[in-house]
């Protein structure tokens, strides 16, 4: 700390808040200049004597923070105020009321959702997911909170050189995960690229240094090629009359790098590095005419590559991106971008929301994919029992997702993301149509609930009142919204049956004289394998425990309580143990590991395994093992990518009694189609039925048949053959309830 010149910098403090000012100028209006002073002077006075790491006076954080929310994100007064004033409530003696009271509800409800999520996200840790949950809880409020949050990154990010170099990793690593994300999904292109640009230098420094130097040594070639290139261009459209400006800008070191990596090419092969672009001014109404007008004088030059042609003026990007681009064969036989847009939309390409949000007054507003996503992460927001990390991993797909457009019956366009199913489209149109979504019919074919959407499809749903969400659900819908939607149906499902399963348990102890009470409970639950008193008593009303179950276990427990007392359940291996000594035999016990250990474990829901399935066991975060079946959809990802955390798992015997399965069989309605299924089931594999439904509406056929099955492979067999039938879309395996088992009826 030599040498500090403090009039200096004082001086420094006032040049750098006066440029502050008089860039903010255009957007003031009556008494803003003395609201932001008075902002900067508490702030100056509060900092007063803290120097940043790189020595630096504190205040000149504060002050860029709001700099860059004036300069890049085009933000007001409100902003500027609380960025001025952002650390102070966390770092000095301010108080939040303090701000109230100086100057109003909104700064301070704005410094309050910054406050909350000071701090860094570390991966899995649930405190700072936590605080992220909360500092989007009040993007729902007021979006200023995010952007003046991303300008506060972003500054940390340009001065992290004097951060020591763990923190240097950790604050880039949350950067790349978190941030830049989130600058992309508000349409901040400009400062997600930068934040990733910076990201690179900390994490991969030579990399960096390598590209910069390569952009720079072949910057002289790419000129003159530039200006050849659109000497034609420029000519023909001065002939036209446009208002006009074109770039040509090499693209950011991130993308670079991302390409050579991803294609694994040095920076001499990377052909796009630069794109062409136009912008042109042009009366709203206008623009859309204009852009293409614009398109057709480019490929009047130069061929364009079909393939290539991207319309995001028809139909905008989801976070609000409006442009015309299009890839030609330059002269030289070299491919070039090339990008067409009005001022207005670049003004938005560059500055995201808040530009956007500027134009939506004059603009005749076209509903915004931006509002449409604020109100869906709102509703994520609202669903809070999932927990901070889950909803986090959440969240972050959602950023990601691409989008497909598909229509409804009536014409109307709606958004989805990409991959998205007939069943994430009943949901997205309202939550009970996908509740009992049956099926659906896509340009007038019908196909099942898994069907994956295409740009462009026509989706009818088809729903029965008699329709209930199924755990194979999850497997079929990608967005966060139906998820959460199956899993709260398939939660209150399991809770009403539980609760009537507890009242059938309750009768059946007391006529067997068994007291209900805790310690009984505990045994039972031992005894029949299961975790809580909620499975148990789900196990009790789908029919799993029968009274000859429960009179076994009455034997069985005067015999132990005769020699020895349970001991005490501590965890699953003891929990185990209890069951092995309890029967007496080892009876659907589930090893895992090298040494088939007996450790804690769930099954995964994906798959639900039962006993005799082929299985492996996968460490998971938050849950320990899960069980999945190796016939599991998800199987093939969790072993490729995350093979080191699969263990080995096998049933250490097999049931050999026939055991009771349901299969649902969908498909279209045919004159003898149920004949050709029982033909299958009796005739062909001598399977007994013990029951079965079938309901013809609309055209789809949904038939329910409850049989006796001796193992899995027999009823994979059974599957297979069943789905060969002509006209049959889908079987599926179901839990049963003695309750609502099928009447036999006649169809
Ligand atoms: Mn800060």
């Amino acid at each position: 700390m030599i040498g500090i010149d403090i009039e200096q910098e004082k001086i420094e403090i006032i040049r750098k808040y006066r440029t502050l000012l008089r860039h903010a100028k255009p957007f003031l209006q009556s008494d803003d200049a003395k609201l932001i002073r008075k902002a900067f002077n508490i702030a100056l006075e509060a900092h007063k004597g803290t120097r940043r790491r790189s020595g630096e006076p504190y205040i000149y954080h504060p002050l860029a923070v709001a700099h860059i929310c004036v300069d890049e994100i085009g933000l007001g007064t409100t902003s500027i105020v609380a960025a001025l004033l952002h650390d102070v409530v966390e770092d000095t003696d301010i108080e939040l009321e303090d701000i109230e009271n100086d100057f109003g509800s909104k700064v301070a409800s704005i410094i309050n959702g910054l406050t909350k999520i000071s701090g860094e996200f570390e991966y899995g840790s649930s405190q700072q997911a936590e605080n992220f949950r909360k500092m989007l809880l009040t993007l729902s409020e007021d979006v200023r909170v995010i952007l003046i949050k991303l300008a506060d990154r972003l500054h940390n990010m340009r001065t992290l050189d004097s951060m020591p170099r763990n923190k240097q990793l950790r604050i880039s690593s949350e950067t790349s995960y978190l941030y830049a994300p989130l600058a992309h999904r508000l349409g901040l292109y400009a400062i997600k690229s930068e934040m990733e640009d910076l990201v690179l230098k900390y994490t991969d420094g030579d990399t960096y240094i390598e590209i910069i130097k390569d952009i720079d040594a072949t910057k002289e070639v790419r000129n003159r090629f530039i200006k050849r290139f659109i000497r034609p261009i420029h000519k023909e459209l001065n002939g036209c009359n446009f208002k006009f400006e074109i770039k040509g800008r090499p693209k950011s070191i991130h993308s670079i790098w991302t390409k050579m990596n991803k294609q694994d090419i040095p920076f001499d092969e990377v052909y796009d590095l630069f794109a062409i672009r136009i912008i042109i001014e042009t009366p709203l109404d206008n623009e859309k005419s204009a852009c293409w007008k614009v398109y057709s004088i480019v490929t009047d030059f130069y061929k364009p590559n079909p393939d290539r042609l991207r319309d995001w003026i028809s139909t905008p990007k989801a976070n609000g991106y409006e442009s015309l681009h299009t890839t030609v064969m330059s002269n030289d036989g070299q491919w070039v971008e090339v990008q067409i847009r009005a001022k207005r939309m670049d003004d938005i390409a560059e500055k995201g929301y808040a530009a956007h949000w500027k134009y939506k007054d004059t603009a005749a507003s076209q509903e915004s994919g931006l509002e449409q996503w604020i109100d869906k992460i709102r509703e994520l927001l609202q669903q809070n029992d999932m927990s901070a990390i889950e909803f986090i991993t959440d969240f972050r797909s959602n950023l990601f997702q691409e989008e497909v457009f598909v229509f409804t019956p009536q014409g109307d366009l709606k958004r989805l993301a990409n991959g998205s199913t007939a069943l994430d489209f009943a949901f997205e149109i309202h939550s009970e149509v996908g509740m009992r979504c049956l099926g659906a019919k896509v340009n007038q074919k019908l196909v099942p609930l898994h069907y994956v959407l295409k740009n462009g499809d026509q989706v009818e749903i088809l729903t029965s009142e008699k329709q209930k969400p199924s755990e194979d659900w999850l497997r079929f819908v990608v967005s966060s919204k139906a998820s959460q939607r199956i899993k709260e149906g398939l939660k209150e499902e399991k809770k009403v049956i539980a609760a009537e399963g507890k009242e059938i348990m309750l009768r059946k102890l007391k006529k067997l004289k068994i007291d209900p009470n805790n310690e009984n409970f505990d045994k039972l639950r031992a005894f029949f394998n299961v975790n809580n008193q909620l499975d148990l008593f789900y196990k009790m009303a789908k029919g799993f425990i029968e009274v000859k179950d429960l009179k076994k276990f009455k034997e069985d427990s005067s015999k132990v309580n005769g020699r020895k007392k349970i001991g005490k359940i501590t965890d699953a291996k003891s929990f185990e143990k209890e069951i092995t000594k309890i029967r007496k035999r080892k009876e659907d016990i589930l090893l895992i590991g090298e040494d088939m250990d007996l450790v804690d474990y769930k099954f995964a829901k994906c798959c639900s395994p039962i006993p005799g399935d082929d299985v492996f066991g996968f460490v998971s975060v938050n849950e320990g093992i899960k069980i999945h079946r190796t016939s599991c959809p998800n199987a093939p990802e969790l072993l490729s990518n995350h093979g080191h955390r699969v263990v080995k798992a096998k049933w250490a015997s097999k049931h050999q009694e026939a055991y009771t399965v349901g299969l649902e069989i969908l498909g279209t309605d045919r004159v003898g189609l149920i004949n050709d299924v029982t033909q299958v089931i009796s005739t062909e594999l001598k399977v007994n039925m013990r029951s079965i439904s079938v309901d013809t509406d609309t055209g789809i056929f949904e038939g329910k048949i409850v049989l006796y099955i001796n193992d899995s492979k027999h009823l994979d067999i059974l599957i297979t053959r069943l789905e060969l039938v002509s006209g049959v879309v889908k079987v599926k395996r179901f839990d049963y309830t003695p309750d609502d088992e099928p009447v036999k009826k006649q169809a």
